[in-house]
C-alpha cells in the first residue's frame, strides 16, 4: 500500500483535519496539535476530545497513519533562557497532547544554535530532550531535516545521526526526511543514482527503520542554496519521478508521506487536491504519467537500484554504542 496524506488544518477543533483527511482519500496525515504560532496552550475541550476520538474511530480504516508537527517558536538550541525555558515547557504540553490524542510521533525542528556553535547547539538540544523524554513517555520525537544554512541545526544527515547518538534516550528519537529541505540542503534528489546514494547515506548513519515520516514538497530553490521556499509538486526544482520513486520504495513503504505545499487562504484543499492527484497512483494525473513511474523502476533483477530487492546495508559507522541499548530496529515503529 502506497502512504500518501497531507498536512490538514485543525481550524475548528483538530478532528477536522481527519474528515479533511477522509475528503481528500489520503491515509495518512499531519496536524498541528495547538496553535504553532503561539506559545500558550489552552487544555484542549471535552467536547473536542469526544469529537476527535469519535472522527478517528469513524476513519480508523483508512486514516492509518497521523503525524503530529510541533509549533515554529520552539528553539532548544537557542541561546536566550526564556526561549530555552518557554520551548521546553511547549514542547513538554505538545508531547502530552500527542498522549491524549494517542498519536505516537512528533515533528521537530532542530532548532538554530544563534551563533553559539553545532557542538553547543546539539550540546542544548540533547540536554533539552532528555529532560521532555523523562517527564512524558510514550510519544517519539522525529528530528525533520533542514535546509540548513546560517546557525540552523539539521541541515545534514550526519548532524541527524549525532543528535540521535548523543541522546539517553535514542529509542525515543527518529528522523522525517523533507525533500524541499534536503535539497535546499545540498542533497540532490535527482537522477537516481543521486537519491540511492542519500538513502543508503541516510539507512547508514540513521537507519531506514528510524524515518517515522517523510515531507514530499517541491523547492522553489537550487541545490545547496538553503532556501527553505516550499513550491507545488511538479513546478519546482525536484523532478517528480524523485517523489514517485520514494513513494514506491519498497523500504519506505511503511512511511507515512505527507504534502506541505502551499495552500490558498480559504480554499486549502484545491491545492492539496491537485498536489495529491499529481502522486496519487490511483488519480487520472498519475496514470497520464505512470509509464514515466514504470521506467525509473528497473524490471531486471540483481540490478544495484532494483527496489524488489532489498538495499545493500553497509555496516554502521555510527556510535554502536547505542544501537546496541536500542529495542530491535525493526520494531522502531510498530503501529499500523
Ligand atoms: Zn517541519
Ligand atoms: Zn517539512
Amino acid at each position: 500500500m502506497l502512504l500518501l496524506g497531507a498536512h490538514l488544518s485543525i481550524a475548528g477543533g483538530p478532528h477536522n483535519a481527519l474528515i479533511a483527511a477522509h475528503e481528500l482519500e489520503c491515509n495518512c496525515v499531519q496536524l498541528f496539535v495547538k496553535n504553532q504560532r503561539q506559545w500558550q496552550m489552552a487544555p484542549m475541550s471535552k467536547q473536542n476530545i469526544d469529537l476527535w476520538n469519535s472522527t478517528r474511530q469513524k476513519f480508523q480504516n483508512q486514516i492509518l497513519y497521523i503525524v503530529a508537527h510541533s509549533g515554529y517558536l520552539i528553539n532548544l538550541a537557542g541561546n536566550c533562557q526564556d526561549v530555552l525555558t518557554r520551548s521546553l515547557q511547549a514542547l513538554r504540553e505538545e508531547l502530552d497532547r500527542c498522549r491524549q490524542m494517542k498519536i505516537d510521533r512528533l515533528v521537530l525542528h532542530p532548532g538554530s544554535h544563534r551563533g553559539q556553535g553545532a557542538a553547543r547547539g546539539i550540546e542544548l538540544v540533547t540536554t533539552g530532550l532528555n529532560a521532555v523524554f523523562e517527564q512524558i513517555p510514550d510519544v517519539k520525537i522525529l528530528l525533520e531535516t533542514t535546509a540548513g544554512g546560517g546557525h540552523c541545526l539539521g541541515g545534514t544527515i550526519e548532524q541527524i545521526a549525532q543528535l540521535i547518538d548523543a541522546s539517553k534516550y535514542p529509542d525515543r528519537l527518529g528522523c522525517c526526511l523533507d525533500t524541499c529541505h534536503l535539497h535546499a540542503a545540498g542533497y540532490p534528489l535527482w537522477p537516481q543514482e543521486h537519491l540511492d546514494d542519500l538513502l543508503q547515506k541516510i539507512d547508514r548513519h540513521i537507519g531506514f527503520d528510524r524515518i517515522g515520516c517523510i515531507h514530499l514538497n517541491d523547492a522553489k530553490g537550487e541545490t545547496g542554496s538553503h532556501l527553505d521556499r516550499h513550491e507545488h509538486i511538479g513546478l519546482g526544482r525536484i523532478p517528480t519521478d524523485a517523489f514517485k520513486y520514494i513513494l514506491l520504495h519498497k523500504k519506505l513503504q511503511k512511511v507515512p508521506k505527507i504534502i506541505e505545499t502551499p495552500k490558498i487562504p480559504g480554499s486549502q484543499w484545491d491545492n492539496d487536491r491537485k498536489n495529491l492527484a499529481k502522486l496519487m497512483p490511483t488519480s487520472k494525473v498519475f496514470q497520464a504519467t505512470w509509464l514515466n513511474a514504470e521506467k525509473i523502476i528497473p524490471r531486471s533483477t540483481g540490478g544495484p537500484h532494483d527496489l524488489r530487492r532489498p538495499l545493500r546495508t553497509p555496516p554502521r559507522t555510527c556510535n554502536p554504542r547505542h544501537r546496541a541499548k536500542s529495542s530491535p530496529r525493526t520494531a522502531f515503529f510498530a503501529l499500523a
